[in-house]
């Protein structure tokens, strides 16, 4: 599926995806938080940019451990330190592959979100990223199950994401920083879960 060559293609695009949605992420948190979600990850990814030539004879746990420790330290925000995790852990379940397949993503995956719910203690129905992870990757292990079609899953897993980000308008945040607004936060997308759907698809634009 991905060697470290490609998972640094797939860094680059997020980065670029990030920054030309950044006015749109802020905006999305400007109606139900403080209006930086954009801005948070467009600095990170920046950060990131920055180091990447420095990573290009790594191997993909290094790249992602390094990624990771970037978006934390340069992100800010409650998004930092859930992505910088998220990244970090995926790069620690990586370790020793030169090449990962769709078992080995999902491992990837699922240390990732492990990572998010420790650090953010944040569960499905709390209008969090975590309500577009955790469906995403739900489908898309259902689907590669079925048919063990790397396509067709990412396929499934972006839907389920995209789902998840409607789902988000439907309910109260009750994590993070929209949680102050309650009941005012309906009606409107999550930030985080508009992010996640956004990288996920850069992944899945190179399987
Ligand atoms: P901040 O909320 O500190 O301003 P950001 O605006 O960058 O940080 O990020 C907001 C996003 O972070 C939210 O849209 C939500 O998806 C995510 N988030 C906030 N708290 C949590 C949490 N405890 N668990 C998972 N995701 C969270
Ligand atoms: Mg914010």
């Amino acid at each position: 599926m991905a060697d470290a060559k490609k998972v640094l293609e797939i860094i680059k695009k997020m980065s670029k995806d990030i920054e030309d949605n950044k006015d749109f992420l802020t905006e999305l948190d400007n109606i139900i938080a403080d209006g930086d979600h954009g801005i948070n990850m467009a600095r990170g990814f920046a950060a990131v940019e920055e180091v990447l030539p420095g990573l290009e004879d790594k191997d993909i746990a290094t790249i992602l451990k390094q990624v990771g420790m970037k978006l934390l330290s340069t992100v800010g925000g409650a998004s930092g330190p859930l992505y910088g995790t998220a990244f970090m852990k995926a790069g620690a379940a990586a370790a020793g592959k030169d090449d990962v397949n769709m078992d080995d993503f999902f491992v990837m995956l699922d240390a990732a979100i492990d990572g998010v719910q420790k650090r953010g203690k944040a569960v499905v129905g709390e209008k969090t990223m975590i309500d577009s992870m955790i469906p995403a990757r739900d489908a898309m292990k259902e689907s590669y199950a079925a048919d063990q079609d790397a396509k067709k899953a990412f396929e499934a897993g972006i839907k389920a994401a995209e789902d998840g980000i409607e789902y988000t308008k439907t309910i109260i945040a009750t994590k993070g920083r929209a949680s102050y607004i309650g009941e005012r936060s309906i009606g409107h997308q999550d930030p985080g879960a508009t992010s996640f759907t956004i990288m996920l698809k850069d992944i899945a634009e190179f399987v």
